[in-house]
């Protein structure tokens, strides 16, 4: 069994108490429009004994004015180098840069998205620093994690945005509209991949009054189809089963054929295609070919929520929108992030609900408690040692 976990943390025993000195700085990459901490957040981990530091201007693309934070009671800061020696933890929404880990002391808790399949330079550089750090991706998808779940709060967002930037690039309306001038057919929405972003794709397209269909490789996931008032494409793949999380697996060639041939159909006779196929820790699976874009109408718009991990179609390009024989195929970069406001206030809140799970009253520190399995699952760096096996794996192959 797992022993419980208190860090050593040599800068915390001199600090006063409160324990947890907080630093969230702006994002790294200037193209991030979220932010990892709203003010209302901030005051909900002052409330529990924190102290907040935030980087001046870190909500301005957001929608959170500096003021509000000091309204909350958190510091202020431009001096970002100094703030990243000096805090206990780091909280933000993307992976920091190396330079900015080289910056955190020994002890120091990250918690971000740290793209842990993918960005083995950070990896290096957290173990080096020897700075503990929780990957908000590895949470575990149990009901109890369900308040923390920065995946899940993200990808539902993404697929709404989806929906609507389909709906902004088609030439068609989605709803059925019956005017003396004539009837306009309802727009034909097929949704592939059902998991987060899928549900609620399907869900705003019904609103819009599409007609929506969708297709999954795990069966499980025909019944939600249906409660949403959409048709699921079935398609006979064999076995198909999912993870203990819930995850797809990863099919076999054969099989991608088979859901191919099984989707062309349909695929050519929608008007927009929205693509959300994720299979976790490895690359989206290519599923929706250059001549099955070619086969629908001029005018329809397919959209590849996948595109920063490897892309569900062939020639998307994450960011970027590409006309394929007068189809407009657009690739999603950021998705939630398109609606900042929101996405922040969510990922704040998955944050702080973190945080407060592992609160040590006493303390005022988080306690990095092994024996609880959310930890224990996203807790992947811990004393300048990667303690994820899966993690390990993708980083030697
Ligand atoms: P995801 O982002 O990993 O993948 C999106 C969808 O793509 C999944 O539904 C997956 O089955 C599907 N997919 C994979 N390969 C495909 C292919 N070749 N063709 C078509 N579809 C394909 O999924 P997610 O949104 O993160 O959800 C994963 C699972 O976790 C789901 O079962 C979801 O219900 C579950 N979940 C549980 C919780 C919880 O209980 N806390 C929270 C969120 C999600």
């Amino acid at each position: 069994m797992l022993k419980t976990t208190k860090i050593p943390n040599a800068a915390r025993r001199q600090e006063e108490e409160p324990l947890m000195h907080l630093f969230v700085p702006k994002e790294h990459d200037s193209r991030e429009t979220r932010t990892a901490l709203t003010p209302d957040g901030a005051a909900q981990l002052i409330k529990l004994g924190a102290e907040v530091t935030v980087e001046a201007g870190l909500g301005e693309k957001s929608g959170f004015p500096d003021a509000l934070y000091e309204n909350a009671g958190a510091r202020l800061t431009s001096d970002r180098n100094a703030a990243l020696q000096a805090a206990s933890a780091v909280l933000q929404v993307c992976k920091p840069s190396v330079a900015d880990v080289a910056l955190m002391k020994e002890g120091t808790l990250l918690i971000c998205l740290l793209e842990p399949f993918t960005s083995f330079d950070v990896l290096d550089a957290l173990e080096k620093q020897k700075v503990n750090a929780v990957s908000l991706e590895m949470i575990p998808r149990t009901t109890l994690a369900q308040k923390m779940d920065v995946l899940s709060s993200q990808a539902n967002l993404a697929g709404y945005v989806a929906v609507l930037t389909a709906a902004n690039r088609l030439s068609q309306v989605l709803p059925m509209m019956m005017t003396p001038a004539g009837t306009l057919k309802p727009a034909r929405v097929f949704i592939i991949g059902v998991g987060v972003a899928g549900l609620q794709a399907i869900a705003t397209a019904k609103r819009l009054g599409a007609r929506v269909e969708a297709f999954d490789t795990r069966p499980a996931v025909e019944e939600q189809v249906h409660s949403l008032g959409a048709k699921f494409v079935k398609i006979d793949l064999g076995e198909t089963g999912q993870t203990k999380d819930g995850y797809a697996k990863e099919l076999t060639e054969e099989q991608k054929e088979l859901q191919k041939a099984g989707m062309a159909k349909v695929i050519a006779q929608s008007d927009i295609v929205i693509t959300t196929a994720q299979v976790f820790g490895k690359s989206a699976p290519r599923i929706v070919s250059r001549a099955m874009v070619e086969a629908m109408k001029p005018g329809s718009v397919v959209v590849d929520l996948a595109a920063e991990t490897g892309g569900n179609v062939e020639g998307a390009q994450a960011g970027a929108e590409v006309n394929i024989n007068g189809v407009r195929l657009i690739g999603a970069e950021n998705f939630a992030g398109r609606v900042a406001g929101h996405a922040s206030q969510m990922f704040s809140s998955n944050s702080v609900n973190f945080i407060t799970h592992f609160w040590d009253k006493e303390n005022k520190d988080i306690h990095l408690n092994l024996e609880d399995e959310i930890m224990d699952g996203c807790l992947i760096i811990l004393n300048g040692a990667l303690r994820n096996e899966m993690i390990r794996k993708a980083r030697q192959a």
